[in-house]
């Protein structure tokens, strides 16, 4: 149960003065992520902090004044000029040492106006100057006041950030009230952190951020912020830490084998692992033999080969007389898998099989039938591997691949089947450090590092859209050559609906030009749809396939050498690293075109230069995140990564390792957040929305 004392923080913003249905519309909008359905509450406005201030003690004059930015001016008020018809704004007219200007109100009484701006009286006003045929103007001035009414007034107030239809004043109202209504709460972090960082006290921070006297008092890198930043990475660790702790608590087992299955599974592949691959493989073996449960995350770069990895581990676990399941996120993704897999098992003596959500009847019950009978070692599939009525002879070892697109949350419940299974997530994403510690909280880590020999660098080059021309030519020199491509088109932000049309529309002007070779494959069609497109361009039928982002993971065509990507400025930097590795796998030299439209902003050619230059996923993943934040690194709309509503990852990177350790050992101490301090740590978790970690603390 939620604390009593956060009563009062999860209230609706409804219930706070000027708040109605329409302005509670409008906070949903501003501050409720996306698929939440809870509505704004009070700790909402909380937690949204201001983006700058203004400052009314700076007084600007008449003839300097910046235009079109906020000004505050002391004026004398000279005359007042109805309008001359009702459509015609009425002006006031005053004056400073500098000038003359015109405060312009449109549909104002002049009683009222006489009475807001006395003639004869010295005023404070501030709002936009603007220039209007040689004239300084102020239309609606936002703040008017005498100067005795000044002297006893805020002066600065916080600017906050906005969503269109909101009214700044009516937010700012909400807010005070919101901090009206938080009393302060027990302390949750640990003193030595506190006092050596010179933490204020959490709601003393979160008032000091919500009425900033200077812009420095908003730096990210003030006290107050990293206060909250860190109480932020504080309570994501303690969840990730407790999810841990329950993983690791249904105990695991030791599974090892004679190394028989490893020993014929590497007797078939036609090639030698990589000194990358033997080492992580050995990680892996080590953690499986343990009696703990093995949760370890593989990073590897795009075409590292992780899957001979994960192989290897899967055929450990069937010498140790136990099933595996190789989660894929997508069908696409679960029929290369079981279609690379296949030929290597069935050589060394294994036995899997594909399972998704397409099968259905009797060839669906007679796989599970085998697959509960214990006759299948391996299962590759996609979600349909954890439906209710799948059944496992004994499931060991359960492989993750691309894992953030499950969200992590479900790292639970992927492995409830089974007798807590060993859990291991490939990730071609290369997130960096921070990232990891975010998403994953103290998973191990292995990295396959280098890539499998023989691999030729891809030539990246950059080509505004205007030149799309010659672009088209080349594709067709290509084709005529005996290549592959694939031509990505733009992520559009709106809907996924304009995505298609964008691809559908290239399809259908390329397939004009370049004849019935081209093909198309989008996030839209039906499964066999999409086999059928992926089919056609791996036998070569088709010779360029135009697609969406969904050929963005793990799709392997091996001799495919050129990708055409439109709109590259609009994807984030990791995504066209991945995008870009679906080509130079085979022994062809290959290259990566991106098409952009120009003009290019600062950033995002700082961004395509990065591409450009280098190869290495890890390091455009941390060039991604210092050019961006931590937002859009995995693209947003697909990873199970929220980015947290007040700490900056680019920012406050180097505490959240701090948080981390602070977290493992509160747990290591007080497992059960039972003491005061454990007291005070629960309400941090409900306090930044960790309910499911508290509720983790209850099952025992
Ligand atoms: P990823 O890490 O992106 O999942 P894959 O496992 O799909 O990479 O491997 C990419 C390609 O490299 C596959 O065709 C795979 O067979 C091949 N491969 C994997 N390991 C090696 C190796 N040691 N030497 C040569 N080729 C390899
Ligand atoms: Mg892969």
């Amino acid at each position: 149960m939620r604390p009593s004392v956060l009563d009062p923080l999860f209230a609706s913003a409804s219930s706070l003065p000027g708040v109605g249905p329409k302005v509670c519309a409008l906070l949903d909008t501003l501050l409720v992520p996306a698929g939440s359905d809870a509505g704004p509450r009070v700790r909402d406005l909380l937690f949204h902090l201001p983006s700058g201030l203004v400052d009314r003690r700076r007084r600007e004059e008449i003839a300097t004044a910046p235009e079109g930015v906020l000004a505050t001016l002391k004026l004398r008020i000279d005359r007042h000029q109805p309008g001359a018809t009702k459509s015609q704004p009425a002006r006031v007219f005053a004056r400073d040492e500098t000038g003359e200007i015109a405060l312009t109100y449109f549909r104002a009484q002049s009683a009222w106006l006489e009475k807001l701006l006395p003639v004869g009286e010295t005023m404070i006003v501030s709002g936009r100057v603007e220039w209007f045929n040689g004239r300084p103007q102020m239309v609606h001035p936002e703040f008017v006041a005498s100067e005795a009414e000044a002297e006893g007034m805020t002066l600065v107030e916080p600017v906050y950030p906005m969503t269109a239809g909101l009214s700044a004043k009516v937010l700012r109202k909400a807010v005070h009230a919101s901090l009206e209504r938080m009393s302060p709460l027990a302390e949750w972090s640990d003193p030595d952190v506190v006092r050596r960082h010179g933490f204020p006290a959490f709601d003393k921070a979160l008032r000091a951020l919500h009425d900033p006297q200077d812009p420095l008092d908003l730096d990210v890198n003030n006290p107050a912020y990293r206060r909250l930043a860190y109480d932020e990475f504080l309570a994501s660790q303690l969840a990730l830490a407790l999810s841990r702790q329950r993983m690791k608590r249904a105990r695991g087992r030791s599974l090892s084998g004679d190394g028989a299955a490893r020993s014929a599974v590497q007797a078939t592949l036609p090639f030698e692992l990589t000194e990358g691959q033997r080492q992580a493989i050995n990680e892996i073996l080590n953690d499986m033999a343990q009696e703990d449960r093995m949760l370890r995350l593989l990073q590897g770069d795009v075409g590292a080969g992780k899957t001979v990895v994960a192989l290897m581990a899967m055929a450990a676990a069937k010498e140790a007389g136990a099933q595996s399941a190789l989660l894929a996120p997508t069908e696409i993704l679960a029929r290369q898998h079981y279609a690379g897999l296949a030929r290597w098992c069935e050589a060394a003596g294994l036995s899997i099989a594909l399972l998704t959500g397409r099968d259905n009847g009797k060839a669906r019950a007679e796989k599970l039938r085998r697959i509960a009978g214990g006759e299948v070692d391996i299962v590759v599939g996609t979600h349909a591997l954890f439906q209710e009525d799948v059944e496992y002879h004994d499931l060991g070892l359960v492989v993750v691949d691309e894992q953030h697109r499950f969200g992590v949350h479900q790292r639970l419940s992927l492995t409830r089947k089974g007798r807590a299974p060993d859990l291991l997530v490939m990730t071609a994403t290369p997130i960096p450090r921070t990232l990891v510690l975010a998403a994953f909280g103290d998973m191990d880590v292995s990295r396959l590092t280098g890539k499998p020999a023989g691999r030729k660098p891809i030539a990246t080059v950059a080509v505004p859209m205007e030149r799309i021309g010659e672009v088209v030519e080349r594709a067709r020199k290509a084709i005529e050559a005996g290549e592959k491509l694939y031509w990505v088109c733009p992520l559009v932000e709106e809907s996924e609906k304009s995505d298609l049309t964008a691809a559908q529309e290239r399809h259908d002007h390329l397939r004009q030009v370049l004849g019935d070779v081209v093909g198309l494959v989008h996030g839209r069609m039906s499964g066999e749809e999409k086999d059928a497109a992926m089919a056609d361009f791996k036998s070569g039928r088709t010779r360029l396939v135009v697609a969406t982002t969904v050929i963005e993971v793990g799709v392997d065509v091996p001799d495919a050498s050129i990708i055409v990507i439109e709109h590259a400025e609009r994807f984030g930097l990791s995504q066209l690293h991945q995008l870009r590795g679906r080509v130079g796998r085979g022994d062809r030299p290959s290259s990566c075109v991106l098409l952009y439209r120009s003009p290019l902003g600062e950033t995002a050619k700082a961004r395509l230069a990065v591409i450009r230059e280098s190869e290495d996923g890890f390091r455009i993943a941390e060039e991604d995140l210092n050019l961006r934040g931590e937002g859009d690194l995995l693209g947003t709309r697909q990873s199970g990564l929220r980015s947290f509503r007040i700490a900056k990852l680019e920012e406050h990177g180097d505490l959240m390792e701090i948080a981390r350790d602070d977290a493992r050992l509160v747990l290591t101490r007080d497992p059960e957040l039972k003491s005061e301090r454990g007291e005070a740590l629960r309400t941090l978790l409900y306090l930044f929305g960790k309910d499911e970690a508290v509720r983790l603390l209850r099952a025992g």
